[in-house]
């Protein structure tokens, strides 16, 4: 048993690190400084369009109940149609995307850009067509504050058509 124990372990060790180095390949990195970790693939991929990666660099808990986050987005990538029942306030710290609220036509953010979005106010925010874009989302008002998803941005309104 002692003398099998070290081989299982070593297959299991070779297996893991050969799917983390294929999961890593499949990672593409921002071709500007996200500042922060750029992350892995965004595991709420189901409410956006495109490729987007997360990077938590603040978990919530109730001693500061203030989840920050670091959102990158491959060119195209956009939210779905959401709103914050508390608000949401994004940092832009890489590249160029876009931010619009409902009735509005999409605007340009970029690198030092602040958005503030209201509670409740729907909105999307993403990478331009051809531009990859970084922020930083702050949801506030927390811990009373839900994101309510709705439906996927069209490549109508994301072109602002
Ligand atoms: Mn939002």
């Amino acid at each position: 048993m002692k003398k099998i124990l070290p081989l299982i372990l070593c297959a299991a060790i070779s297996t893991a690190a050969a799917g983390a180095s294929a999961a890593a390949a499949e990672i593409k990195t921002a071709p500007h400084d996200t500042v922060f970790t750029q992350g892995p693939v965004n595991p709420y991929g189901k409410f956006f369009t495109g490729t987007s990666y997360l990077h938590m660099l603040s978990e919530n808990d109730s001693v500061f109940n203030a989840p920050i986050g670091n959102v990158t987005f491959e060119p195209g990538a956009r939210t779905f149609w959401h709103k914050h029942s508390g608000g949401q306030i994004l940092l832009v710290t890489g590249g160029e995307g876009r931010y619009c609220e409902r009735g509005q036509k999409p605007r340009v953010i970029k690198k030092g850009d602040v958005v503030r979005i209201a509670p409740d106010v729907e909105h999307w925010h993403g990478a331009g067509p051809d531009t990859w874009m970084t922020h930083i989302s702050v949801e506030t008002n927390v811990p009373n504050n839900k994101a309510e998803w709705l439906e996927p941005v069209s490549d109508e309104d994301y072109l602002g058509k």
